[in-house]
Order: structure tokens, then C-alpha cells, then sequence
């Protein structure tokens, strides 16, 4: 028995089927497109309502439900939206762009077509910044196009019909951008870095709410793999309908490592279009995968070549808020926090506001940057609370930062009063002024402790006295630990300067 084991861990060692070994000689490449729908109040090509959870097919018309006859008509906000996102993608707008059929048969696409953007898209040459294995990395966007959702089939049968598919076109014509990646993702950790990134800048310029729940992102992630060295890309998998970034770093994970294993048996990959399955962790095969030309796309005759010329372009992208990356570095730059903490706290606009707003009005915005996220965002976490929904506001925050900075409270007391904000849902100022400690104001108890804290601490008196004035901080700070936070700190600072003087 024993010689077979080790027989058998031999074998492990050296056999091409290790998976570390086979990772360490083939090499993944992903490229991800990504949908992203747009907030405009009504549809691209007609003026029906994209409001989400309406009543099935309450939100159609003619134009939307593909009926002969009516013509679309471009919406603009539609467009100004995606110059916005495009621009903020750091890709160019091309100032014609055109719109094109992409025909294929579907129950949920009436027209039998598609209208999106072809060879002439509205912007290219874009790209994302990450954080990659080695530092900072480029990620590539080859374009940003406009097009038409379809509907959506719901596969969940009709009460006592059973097995029935229905159909909804709510989401018939409701705007999108498509923007798809170059294929300059090396690793599934770096495939969900830059979807983290490209939703928070879509966030930021406001044009989606991102929701994936609701379908608003969803991303199809294409990936191969290929011998290290090697120049030409290998075949690539398309794997669709992953509903989280998580999802999605896991389904690439499988697939680099399914497609080692169908190469290192000496397999072939087919392209295809492959489904994951999220309970049981795999990939399954949907169909071969269609080649752009099955689609027979042509120019959409029914509508003009948008044309975005350099004055209206400058004014749709003069609206751009400052974007994630900016703010990062002015943040850093301007209240000396790390690149950690900008980071957390550029998560989202309102985030980066409110963190703001408390930073400014706080003596130490480093502390307030501590506060937040070590006190405030795991507790609103824990409540399910967005930070919107606060109950301690950014007044409160700042309040409580000085509070600590001056050791009028210590951090032990600062978090009990942080947990009765939140079990009472009340602000901070009025927990503090209800809870706060009882002010010590009695000048012979002060000065007893300060005489215990001076004879406790004969080295810094030294100094103090041979002119190093700054220790006088240290005996602040051991005095008001000493009172457990409840000496007043004016006579504090007082009487000390005194007796060490
Ligand atoms: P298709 O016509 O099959 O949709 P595209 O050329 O439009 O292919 O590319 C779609 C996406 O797939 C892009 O994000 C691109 O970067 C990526 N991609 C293309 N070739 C490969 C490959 N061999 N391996 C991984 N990703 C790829
Ligand atoms: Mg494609
Ligand atoms: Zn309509």
C-alpha cells in the first residue's frame, strides 16, 4: 500500500495533467464585452418608458415591437450618454458614426434584427487603467457602441400551462452601450479588477445605475489560452450570462483550466458560446459560436449617420465629473491619505462626497479617512445601510474625528457611542451631547493626575526641560488617558504648561 502511494504521488509530480505545471506553460487571454444600459427616461428609437418591473409588455409601441411600418428616431440623450461613458473610457468619438442591422432569429427580437453599430461605431481606441499582477496596467477598448436591448424571455412557465416560455418587450429598444475590451487581460483576477474599474466610472459619469440584478451590466467574458511565447492567439470560448464580477472571475478560473486540460490530452477547443452555471461552479456549451458575418450586417437604411460634431461633443463631455482615477490622486495629494484608502473611499461619488465633506470640516482628514472605514462603512454594512442612509452624518463624523484628535474621547468611547448611533438611529452630535462623558473639571483632581502622569514619566520630563516643547503632546494624551477621557482639555493643557514650566 505504502508503495503505491508513493508510486502514485510520483506520478502527480511529473504527469502533464498537474495543474500547476500546465498553468505555468499556457498562458490566458481575455477579452470581455460588456453591456451597459442607459438611463434615459425613454427608449433609443421611440418614446415608450424603459422604467424596470412595469407590468410585461405595458411599455410597447409600434416602433419597439417591430410592427411594418413606423420609423425609429434617434434619442438623443441616448447619445450624449454615451459620449459621456466613451470619454470618460478615454476613447476617441468618431465624429460619424453608423447604425447597422445585426439579423438573427430570436422569439424575444421582433424586428428579426438588431439595430447596433458595425464598422463605424461611435467611438474607439479607448482604454481602462488597472491594477494588474505587475503594477499598473493598460487595458484596451477597442469601442463603445450604441444599440438597441431586445426582450427578454422568461423561461419560468405560466401557472397550471406548464412548461411555457413567455416573452416580455419591455426592454425592447431600451438603450445600451456595448464596450468591448482588447484581449489585454492576462488573469482572471485582472478580468474582475477591470470590470470593478469600468463600473465605477460609469457610476461616476452617472449615464447607468449598473445594477446587475436588474440586468442594467452584464458582461460576456472570452477567453483562450496559449503555449508561453506564443504570438497567435489560441480559440476562444465565449461564456455568457454570468450574473457577478465573482461569477465571472470563477467561470474564467474553470475555463483556463478546462481548456488546459482539452489541450493537454491533446484535444482540440471548438469556439462556442458556452453558459455558466453559478450553483454548481461550471460551463456548459450553449451553441457554436456565430461568425459576424452569419449576422449579415448592413447599414440601417432608416435611420441618418450620427453625426457628433467637435461643438456638440464639447459640450456633452463639459458636463464629465471628475473621474475615479483624478480623484484618487488629487485626494492623496490634498488630505495625505494612502492609496488604499482613496481607493475605498472613491468607491462610489456619493462615498467620495460625503468622505469630503467630513474631511474638510475635521481638524485631521487622515483620522476622518480612518473613521470611516474602520468605524462607519462596516457598520452600515452590517445594518444594509447606504451611506446616504447614515444615521451618523459627515457632521457627525468630523465631530467625532476632533473629538479623538483633542483625546476629549477615546477611541474605546468613540466606538460605543458609534454603536448607539446605530442602534438608536440618531446623529452623533446628539448621542455625544446625551452620552458624553462627565467633564472633569475639578482642578485639584486634574492636577493630581498630572502629577502622577509627570512622575510616571521622568524621561519625557527631561526633554521637555532641556526645550524639546512638543512632549508637552505626550503629556496631554497621558493625562486624558489617565482621566479616561473626561479631564477637560482646556485646563488640561493649562495646568500642564504650568507645573512643567
Ligand atoms: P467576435 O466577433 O467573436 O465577437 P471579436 O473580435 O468581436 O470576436 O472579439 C470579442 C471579444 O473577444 C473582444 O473583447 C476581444 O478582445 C476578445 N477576443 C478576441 N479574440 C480572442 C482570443 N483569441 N482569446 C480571448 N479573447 C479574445
Ligand atoms: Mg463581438
Ligand atoms: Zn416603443
Amino acid at each position: 500500500m505504502i508503495r503505491g502511494a508513493r508510486h502514485y504521488n510520483q506520478e502527480m509530480v511529473t504527469t502533464p495533467e498537474d495543474p500547476v505545471a500546465a498553468q505555468s506553460r499556457y498562458e490566458p487571454v481575455i477579452g470581455l464585452e460588456v453591456h451597459v444600459q442607459l438611463l434615459t427616461r425613454t427608449k433609443i428609437f421611440c418614446g415608450c418608458s424603459t422604467q424596470f418591473g412595469d407590468p410585461p409588455n405595458s411599455n410597447v409601441c409600434p416602433v419597439c415591437l417591430g410592427l411594418p411600418g413606423p420609423l425609429p428616431v434617434l434619442n438623443q440623450r441616448a447619445v450624449e450618454f454615451a459620449v459621456l461613458a466613451a470619454t470618460a473610457l478615454n476613447c476617441k468619438i468618431n465624429q460619424t458614426s453608423i447604425f447597422a442591422r445585426k439579423n438573427y432569429f430570436y422569439p424575444d427580437l421582433p424586428k428579426g434584427y438588431q439595430i447596433s453599430q458595425y464598422d463605424k461605431p461611435l467611438a474607439e481606441h479607448g482604454y481602462i487603467e488597472i491594477k494588474g499582477a505587475t503594477g499598473l496596467k493598460r487595458i484596451g477598448i477597442t469601442r463603445v457602441h450604441l444599440e438597441e436591448d431586445a426582450g427578454k424571455s422568461l423561461h419560468d412557465g405560466l401557472p397550471d400551462s406548464g412548461d411555457w416560455t413567455s416573452i416580455d418587450l419591455n426592454r425592447s429598444g431600451v438603450p445600451l452601450i456595448e464596450i468591448v475590451s482588447e484581449p489585454d487581460i492576462a488573469l482572471p483576477d485582472e478580468a474582475h479588477e477591470y470590470l470593478t474599474r469600468l463600473k465605477e466610472i460609469i457610476l461616476y459619469t452617472g449615464v447607468s445605475d449598473c445594477n446587475m440584478e436588474e440586468g442594467s451590466l452584464r458582461c460576456d467574458a472570452n477567453v483562450s489560452i496559449r503555449p508561453r511565447g506564443e504570438t497567435r492567439f489560441g480559440t476562444k470560448a465565449e461564456v455568457k450570462n454570468v450574473n457577478s464580477f465573482r461569477f465571472i472571475r470563477h467561470a474564467l478560473e474553470y475555463e483556463i483550466e478546462r481548456h488546459q486540460q482539452v489541450l493537454e490530452s491533446g484535444g482540440r477547443i471548438v469556439q462556442e458560446t458556452r453558459l455558466y452555471n453559478s450553483a454548481e461552479g461550471k460551463t456548459y456549451s450553449m451553441r457554436s459560436k456565430e461568425q459576424a458575418h452569419d449576422y449579415r450586417y448592413f447599414p440601417e437604411p432608416d435611420l441618418l449617420p450620427l453625426v457628433v460634431d467637435e461643438k456638440w461633443r464639447k459640450q456633452i463631455t463639459d458636463q464629465l465629473p471628475e473621474l475615479p482615477a483624478a480623484r484618487r490622486a488629487r485626494m492623496v495629494e490634498q488630505y495625505g491619505i494612502t492609496e488604499y484608502d482613496a481607493t475605498t473611499l472613491t468607491g462610489t461619488r456619493s462615498l467620495a462626497d460625503q468622505f469630503e465633506e467630513a474631511a474638510k470640516a475635521a481638524k485631521n482628514p487622515k483620522r476622518v479617512a480612518n473613521l470611516v472605514q474602520s468605524e462607519l462603512l462596516g457598520r452600515l454594512n452590517a445594518a444594509g445601510l447606504e451611506i446616504e442612509q447614515s444615521p451618523i452624518s459627515m457632521e457627525g463624523v468630523a465631530m467625532s474625528a476632533d473629538l479623538v484628535e483633542s483625546g476629549a474621547i477615546s477611541g474605546k468611547m468613540l466606538k460605543e457611542l458609534y454603536d448607539l448611533a446605530f442602534g438608536r438611529r440618531e446623529d452623533f452630535p446628539a448621542i455625544y451631547e446625551k452620552e458624553k462623558p462627565k467633564q472633569l473639571t475639578d482642578i485639584a483632581a486634574i492636577e493630581k493626575i498630572i502629577d502622577e502622569v509627570i512622575a510616571a514619566n521622568p524621561r519625557q520630563l527631561e526633554q521637555y526641560r532641556a526645550g524639546k516643547k512638543t512632549v508637552i503632546g505626550f503629556f496631554v494624551g497621558q493625562v486624558m488617558k489617565a482621566s479616561k477621557g473626561q479631564a477637560n482639555p482646556a485646563m488640561v493643557n493649562e495646568l500642564l504648561a504650568k507645573k512643567l514650566g
